[in-house]
């Protein structure tokens, strides 16, 4: 039988709880009863998984998972779920589980484990006189690691990352998907050229800039809501051999920011650009393993001459026989820069190995039992004009000695990011004013040293950067963003709220896709 009755109640004591303290745990009850509902789809009763994220903040029990085979059983379960009896189910695409606030979760509803879809990466090389472009036709629960692997081999590679590639492809897709390249290439949804799409209707659309734009422009950054991405036409460049990867330290934040505005200006030189705060000596280790010995700066960091430092991190691609201009590059680039004399250190890697950077990172924290914990993660998009205030905002917020994990900010530009599509960005920069901050605080409550009551003082906290910073003094946005009540999600859309509803109620209109987010209720 696919669908015992308590298996909801089952599923969720297998969360281990003593290593995990929960905030929400929300108890099941069970809308699906009966097998013969879904017809020929087979829905499983294992939905431990699917209750998980990488936040191990929330743990909402579906009743059922979908593994599906092809896009049309996932259309065939939303088609039926327009006019069944099981009016209260609602259905969620679970990419990687990285989501922090239960966002591909669905209490009591149905889980979609995109990874099941047959994995499919079809690579269109742009020949020689061939107008056009080289892409990828990729399905939408593919990760960005097997993307790269399988361009790789062409010679080709996508031009916008996210930090860490075990994302899929829907999954970035739905927020925007956003790294050190975006100041050049603006972020994943700014690359790409088609998707397929099932609405919340149970349709299959193929969707680009000029067939069903709407839906095109409405699904990406669309937080899950107008559809499930099947299959995404990704923008592929010749992808460099090797990288060379460079880290410079600062005392005082305006020097770093204007060394991170004046490299982003550099975009024919420089290839990808962030940049972090040094709270502590883990900082440097939590913001990537891979990068070695700083040895001169830690030092510098023990010698204990200022509370906070900063480091840019950017980096030139080259090719194996230009190895000798590279020098010639970065040393043009360097001596523009203003960073504390000395505290400069570069290495160089194969593409592959930069891009996957935060592997070694996350193999590191597994090894210590450090990666599979709660992840009070906050990130956002500040305007220019407000970053000073929202840095003192930061520190008032955090304990510099036992903050755990890395505080990445960096510049990108607003020009970069197509208003059609459904992200959200701040509204109130003064006008002309192209580059934004994206700051994340990405920490670990690691549960030896932080209990429950520790976590949700890390929560509360962050709910009051979430409040300055969104504050029309600062004008931040979240990025990833997690609310639960309908007029923070209004005031969180600004003038595009309107536009949200319109899309919603064409694409979805029960409701149904990804309640997991908060934002709309199921109808019936
Ligand atoms: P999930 O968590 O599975 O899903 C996220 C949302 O998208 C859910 O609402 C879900 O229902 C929906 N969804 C999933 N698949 C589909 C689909 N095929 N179609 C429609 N909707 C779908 N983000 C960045 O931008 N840059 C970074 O550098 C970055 N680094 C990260 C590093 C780590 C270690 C982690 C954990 C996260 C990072 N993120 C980063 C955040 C990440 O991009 C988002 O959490 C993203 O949603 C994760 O993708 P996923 O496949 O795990 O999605």
């Amino acid at each position: 039988n696919p669908f015992p009755g308590c298996i909801c109640e089952k599923s969720s004591k297998l969360i281990d709880r003593a290593r995990v303290p929960s905030v929400i745990v929300s108890s099941p009850c069970k809308f699906i009863q009966s097998p013969m509902d879904f017809g020929p789809l087979k829905l499983l009763q294992s939905t431990t998984s699917a209750s998980l994220d990488f936040g191990r903040l929330f743990f909402n029990s579906p009743s059922a998972v979908l593994r599906p085979q092809s896009p049309r059983e996932i259309s065939q379960l939303l088609n039926f779920l327009q006019t069944s009896s099981l009016s209260k189910v609602t259905v969620a695409a679970r990419g990687a589980g990285h989501s922090i606030h239960g966002q591909a979760q669905a209490l009591n509803g149905i889980v979609v484990e995109m990874d099941s879809l047959p994995s499919s990466i079809k690579i269109h090389k742009k020949g020689d006189g061939e107008s056009g472009f080289s892409y990828a036709d990729v399905s939408g629960g593919t990760l960005w690691a097997e993307l790269l692997m399988e361009s790789l081999k062409e010679g080709l590679a996508p031009r916008s990352w996210t930090d860490y590639l075990y994302l899929t492809i829907g999954g970035t897709l739905s927020n925007a998907g956003i790294s050190g390249q975006t100041f050049k290439y603006g972020p994943q949804i700014s690359n790409v050229l088609q998707l397929d799409v099932i609405t919340g209707k149970g349709e299959l659309v193929t969707c680009s800039p000029t067939q069903s734009s709407e839906l095109f422009y409405a699904v990406l950054g669309g937080l899950g809501q107008f559809g499930i991405i099947t299959s995404a036409r990704i923008l592929l460049q010749d992808a460099p051999q090797r990288v060379r990867w460079v880290r410079a330290f600062y005392d005082e934040f305006q020097k770093f920011i204007q060394d991170q505005e004046l490299l982003i200006s550099m975009a024919d030189m420089v290839d990808y650009v962030e940049g972090f705060m040094v709270l502590n000596e883990q900082s440097l280790h939590s913001s990537s393993t891979a990068f070695p010995s700083q040895l001169g700066f830690i030092q510098q960091l023990q010698s204990g001459s200022s509370d906070v430092y900063y480091c840019i991190e950017f980096a030139v691609h080259y090719s194996s026989e230009k190895e000798s201009n590279v020098d010639h590059v970065l040393e043009e680039i360097s001596k523009k820069m203003n960073f504390m004399p000395n505290f400069i250190y570069s290495v160089q890697v194969s593409y592959l190995d930069f891009l996957n950077r935060v592997r070694a990172e996350e193999m590191s924290l597994r090894r210590r039992g450090l990666w599979d914990v709660s992840h009070p993660w906050l990130n956002m998009f500040v305007p220019r004009s407000g970053i000073i205030q929202f840095r003192d905002l930061l520190l008032d917020n955090v304990s510099p000695s036992t903050f755990e994990g890395p505080i990445l900010i960096y510049p990108i530009l607003k020009d970069k990011w197509n208003s059609n599509t459904s992200a959200v960005l701040p509204e109130s920069s003064p006008a002309g004013e192209n580059v934004l901050y994206i700051v994340g605080m990405l920490q670990s409550a690691n549960p030896n040293t932080c209990s429950s009551k520790c976590l949700r003082g890390l929560l509360q906290k962050n709910r009051r950067v979430v409040e300055g910073a969104t504050h029309p003094q600062i004008g931040a946005k979240q990025y990833l963003p997690h609310y639960t009540q309908e007029a923070q999600w209004r005031d969180h859309f600004g003038s595009r709220w309107d536009r949200f509803l319109v899309w919603k109620s064409e694409f979805d209109p029960l409701s149904i896709l990804a309640p997991g987010q908060a934002i709309f209720n199921r109808k019936y």
